[in-house]
């Protein structure tokens, strides 16, 4: 279905000039994006509908793309990559918008919760952890991991409104075809004065004006909607929900898969994507530089819900 206005604020979308195929699975497109100037938010054409976009979710997606698990995972350079990407996991689940040392551990919900790494984390900071994710393989890594599960989504859950006093959405809010319904749901389960922490990549950021249609967060078509701090704090509005946190963060991976879009055209592990990872290293330093003054390539919001 061709988006006809913003979902956040109603308003016209116009045209930009990104058009990219699925470069990490099937190679379908081209999609295209069309952005709403006024809350800097970018939608998918065509929005895709569920049933549509499952076949974008190969058997294989968080193990082969995200955990790096699947054939051939062996060697010493496989075991350095394993090792520096739980580290990196480990580091952005002690961070805003997750960081949330303040916060009294109570019950939290993690939507589109894949393999249950965030909630793993929670529960060793004390959290009552509960998951939801449409993957049955990722259900039920986050269910050995000790979530309460479900496999489905804030459309079909069994949890009472008003359940959680934490609700975090890691990555998953731009999967979503409807964002802003699923906020609206994801808000009602939650306790008055509870929160919700969203991360997302940052469609307002400068990597993205650089590598354009080969910048790796753009990740087409799985990624329906494209945010920013800006967007992420309309929402808010748009709910009554209090800002208590709104900012910008930087992953490596996203410039090192970037690099290797270029490189490649497509998703080609191998040589080409080593050869990636070893120019992006050096650049590392200058990236984390420049997104210090002008904004990483992820977004997020910690939001309130009134008490
Ligand atoms: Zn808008």
């Amino acid at each position: 279905m061709k988006p006809t206005s913003c979902p956040i604020c109603g308003g016209p979308l116009r045209p930009t000039p990104y058009a990219a195929y699925d470069r990490l699975d099937t190679g379908d497109g081209p999609f295209t994006i069309v952005e709403c100037p006024a809350c800097c938010f970018g939608v998918t054409d065509p929005q895709l509908t569920n049933d549509e976009l499952a076949r974008y979710y190969a058997a294989g997606y968080y193990e082969g793309y995200y955990e790096h698990s699947g054939a051939g995972a062996a060697g010493p350079l496989h075991r350095l990559r394993a090792r520096y990407r739980e580290r990196s996991a480990a580091r952005r689940n002690r961070r805003p918008p997750f960081e949330l040392s303040d916060v009294k551990a109570g019950k939290v919900l993690d939507v589109g919760c894949g393999a249950g790494a965030l909630l793993a984390d929670f529960a060793q900071r004390g959290w009552t952890t509960f998951g939801i994710d449409p993957s049955a393989a990722a259900i039920a890594a986050a269910e050995r991991r000790g979530a309460r599960v479900h496999q489905g989504t804030l459309e079909d859950d069994p949890w009472p409104e008003e359940s959680f006093e934490l609700i975090t959405m890691a990555h998953a809010l731009e999967h979503i075809v409807d964002p802003v319904p699923t906020v609206e749901r994801a808000v009602s389960r939650l306790a008055p004065g509870g929160l919700l922490a969203i991360e997302v990549p940052n469609w307002a950021c400068w990597q993205r004006r650089l590598y354009r249609s080969r910048w790796a967060p753009l990740d087409l078509p799985r990624h329906q909607q494209h945010f920013s701090p800006r967007a992420l704090e309309r929402i808010a509005s748009r709910f009554g929900l209090g800002v208590r946190d709104v900012g910008t963060s930087s992953t490596a991976i996203s410039t090192a898969y970037s690099i290797h879009f270029l490189i490649a055209g497509r998703w080609t592990p191998g040589w080409k994507l080593w050869l990636s990872y070893a120019i992006s290293l050096p650049l590392l330093p200058f990236v984390y530089l420049v997104d210090h003054f002008a904004g990483g390539d992820c977004c997020y919001a910690v939001l309130e819900k009134p008490r």
